[in-house]
This record gives structure tokens, C-alpha cells and sequence, in this order.
């Protein structure tokens, strides 16, 4: 028995792990042998334990489970091993490993070790698991939104260096990804904005601030588009900013229908000049203008003189002819600045801007001869009768026309075909 001792003894001490002998005697266990990692671990010596009593040692130990294990495995041999925690202050502060085994001999081998890392690893491992899950899952969401979004999305980097874009940005842009990433967002530029507007949408968004508006950009195929964009700077734990997050819509078919829908608010649809609307609107602006700078502006009205007998002898349809032609021929000569349009049925109005009520008649008279020398479609003749209006502060719109529209009459009482001033 002592031979069979000795070479345990020997062997435990080269074991990595804390082994202990012990021997079953009046309901205790007896330390009976002990490797050096024992002495270590518990920072007692083989002297202080050899021959003690387990339960008088650590008189914890049988709440921890490890008691009842070993003297399961005194009484059926069958080898078991177990957890148990260590506490210190009442605070879990670690886990051991323990293996118990039967030696042939009867007395039992413990071999422990200390397991409170890999238990940390192991909580941070399921934890961290959980976060990277669900983060994952996260990202795998918003990649999916990202992808399926109609919107034209595209991260940059503080310096506006594209790092990420969406599907719909190849669609739109026409650019290949690789083309676009790591290069600047200024590739879109269409040269249709000032570098004032570019400096503005990067003070904004350099400040740290959202930025809002409609701009025009150009695809990969020099196609111009009107992108909705929306600007939102990304910032780190220290308030520097990281990223800048664009979104952006094409919203050209919009703009372009708002642009008809404006003409056709603006524009008399048979002559194409100006309607009596933007006509309005027109005077409406001279008048501000002379309030603020006194600058004098007249308005001439004029009429055709008895058009009813066009209609009569020609037919409607060349009526309409005679309409447009005339048109076409005030337009002709008059200057680029003036506004003319069609005040409604055979009734013109012209704004003069910058222009004094003697320079306005003078004006007239060209045009009233313009008209008179003109022969439509080699065919049809007319004359037209003007009444000429300087703007006098403080008259309203509807006052001056008045007056230029009185002109006029009078001008068709004088005979027609002649220039009559207010
Ligand atoms: P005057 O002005 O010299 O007094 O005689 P007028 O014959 O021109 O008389 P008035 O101004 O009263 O008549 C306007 C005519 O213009 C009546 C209408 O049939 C015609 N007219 C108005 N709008 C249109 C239009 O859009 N197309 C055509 N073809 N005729 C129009
Ligand atoms: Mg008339
Ligand atoms: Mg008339």
C-alpha cells in the first residue's frame, strides 16, 4: 500500500492542476496527499492540511455540493466531476472544476481547477453573441431598406468622400460602384449652380447642421436631373463629424410639370406672349420698382382696329392667324426688357420699363407703323389704335390701366389707327 502511495504522490505534483488526496474516515474526508498547485491555490502549506479533516479545513464545503460528490463516489466508485463557486465577501468571486475519482486503493483523487476566466469568457462570449446578433441583424435590416429604397442614398466621409451608395444611385447616376466610391460627390456637378451655392451647402453641413434643397446634378451620360437632397452630418462620441448621410430624389418630371403648369399659368396659349395674369403681375412689380427707385415706366394698350370685320370676312380661324401674326410682329420690335402680352381678345398690353411717357409715344407710333406697313399671310391688312400711360405715384395697377385703356378709346374716337397719350 505505502509503494502505491508514493508513486501517486508523485505523479500528482507534475499535474498542471491542484490534486488532493483524501481518505473516508468517520464521516469526514481525511487530507491524506496534496500537490504543490494545492499549496499555491489555497496559500497553505502540506504540513497545515496532511491528516486534517476536509469539513474542519473548509467548513464550507458542504454547501457547495463538493462533500456530497465525494462521498457519492466513496460509495459507488463512479467517477463524477462538478462545478463549484467560490465566494469572497459573500460575492461570487470564481469557479472551480472539480474531478473526483475512486484510486484503487479506496481513498479518492480530486483534481481542480480554477475555471472563473473561462466562465467570464464564456458570459461575455454569450453576451457579446447577443449584441453582435442583434446588431447584425440591425444592419442586415437597414442594408435591406437601403437597398429597396427608391431614394438615392450615399454615405461620405468628413471630406465628402463617397464610402457607400445605394442600388438606386447606380440606377440614376449611371456610374459603375467602383467608380463612385472613394471618389468626391462633386462628380454629379452639373455646372448649372454658382460656386456660391456649393459653398453654402458645405458650410452648412461642415457646422454640423441638416441640409435641404433642390439642386441640379448630371449623370455618368451627361443627362441633367433635379434631385430632391437631403444632407444629415453623422457625428462621433465627441461631436466630430464622421460621416455625411445623403439622401436624394429624382424629382425632374416634377419640376418639369410645375414649370408647364406655370407656363401655362403665364403664357395666352393661342399667341404664346404673356396673359393678362403675368401682365398683372408684371405692373404689379414696376410699380414696386418705381416706389423704390423712381425709375418711370409706361404701359401702351392696344386694340385692332375693326377686327370684327376680319372675323367676318375671313372666318374665325384666320382671325386666330391675325392674332398670332400680330404677335410675332410687336414682339419683333420691341425691346428685350419690355413685357408684352395679351390682355384678352384683340387687346395687347406692352410695359415700357425705364422709359418717360415721350419716349413711350414715340415707341407706339414705331409699332402703329409696323402694323400698318405689315401685310399677314400677303393676304390680310389691319391697323391697331394705342392709348400710352405713364405710371404716377400713387396710382394702383388697376388706375394705370384705366388710364392707358381711356387713351385708347379716345384714340379709337380720334378715328383709330393712331397713337393717343394719357
Ligand atoms: P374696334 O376695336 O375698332 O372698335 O372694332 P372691333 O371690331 O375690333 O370691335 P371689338 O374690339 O369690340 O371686337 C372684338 C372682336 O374680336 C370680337 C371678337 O369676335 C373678336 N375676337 C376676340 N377674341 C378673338 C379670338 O381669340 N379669335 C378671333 N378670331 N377673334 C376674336
Ligand atoms: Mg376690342
Ligand atoms: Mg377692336
Amino acid at each position: 500500500m505505502q509503494g502505491a502511495d508514493r508513486s501517486v504522490t508523485i505523479a500528482i505534483d507534475e499535474l498542471p492542476d491542484n490534486v488532493v488526496i483524501y481518505k473516508f474516515e468517520k464521516n469526514d474526508f481525511i487530507f491524506v496527499d496534496l500537490n504543490k498547485n494545492v499549496e499555491k491555490t489555497e496559500n497553505i502549506s502540506k504540513k497545515q492540511l496532511i491528516g486534517k479533516k476536509l469539513t474542519e479545513v473548509f467548513p464550507g464545503v458542504k454547501e457547495f455540493g463538493l462533500f456530497d460528490v465525494l462521498l457519492q463516489v466513496h460509495e459507488d466508485g463512479k467517477a463524477r466531476d462538478l462545478d463549484t463557486r467560490l465566494y469572497k465577501d459573500e460575492k461570487l468571486s470564481g469557479w472551480r472544476y472539480n474531478s473526483v475519482r475512486k484510486l484503487p486503493n479506496g481513498e479518492l483523487i480530486v483534481f481542480y481547477k480554477d475555471m472563473t476566466r473561462c466562465k467570464q469568457m464564456e458570459e461575455e462570449l454569450y453576451y457579446l453573441d447577443k449584441e453582435t446578433v442583434l446588431e447584425r441583424k440591425k444592419v442586415q435590416l437597414l442594408a435591406q431598406a437601403l437597398e429597396q429604397t427608391d431614394d438615392m442614398v450615399l454615405i461620405t466621409d468628413a471630406n465628402g468622400i463617397i464610402e457607400y451608395v445605394n442600388d438606386s444611385v447606380i440606377e440614376k447616376t449611371k456610374y459603375e460602384r467602383e467608380e463612385l466610391i472613394g471618389n468626391k460627390t462633386n462628380i454629379f456637378k452639373s455646372g448649372k449652380h454658382t460656386q456660391e451655392f456649393y459653398k453654402n451647402l458645405w458650410e452648412t453641413i461642415l457646422a454640423g447642421k441638416n441640409y435641404h434643397n433642390i439642386l441640379i446634378d448630371k449623370t455618368k451620360d451627361d443627362r441633367l436631373y433635379y434631385a430632391d437632397l437631403k444632407i444629415t452630418p453623422l457625428f462621433d462620441e465627441n461631436r466630430n463629424i464622421q460621416n455625411f448621410v445623403s439622401t436624394s430624389t429624382d424629382i425632374t418630371s416634377r419640376i418639369e410639370m410645375e414649370k408647364e403648369l406655370k407656363k401655362l399659368a403665364t403664357i395666352d396659349s393661342l399667341t404664346e406672349i404673356y396673359n393678362r395674369y403675368k401682365i398683372d403681375d408684371a405692373i404689379n412689380i414696376e410699380i414696386q420698382r418705381y416706389k423704390r427707385y423712381k425709375e418711370p415706366f409706361c404701359i401702351l394698350m392696344f386694340d385692332i382696329d375693326h377686327f370684327k370685320v376680319v372675323n367676318d370676312t375671313y372666318g374665325h380661324d384666320i382671325g386666330d392667324r391675325v392674332l398670332k401674326a400680330l404677335s410675332r410682329l410687336v414682339l419683333k420690335h420691341i425691346r428685350k426688357t419690355d413685357i408684352f402680352g395679351r390682355w384678352g381678345g384683340e387687346e395687347f398690353v406692352v410695359i415700357l420699363e425705364n422709359t418717360t411717357k415721350e419716349k413711350a409715344v414715340v415707341i407706339a407710333e414705331k409699332i402703329r407703323k409696323r402694323v400698318e406697313a405689315y401685310t399677314i399671310d400677303k393676304k390680310y391688312k389691319i391697323t391697331i389704335s394705342i392709348g400710352v400711360a405713364e405710371y404716377q405715384e400713387p396710382q394702383t395697377r388697376e388706375e394705370l390701366v384705366k388710364k392707358a385703356d381711356d387713351a385708347l378709346y379716345r384714340a379709337k374716337q380720334n378715328g383709330r389707327n393712331q397713337v393717343v397719350a394719357a
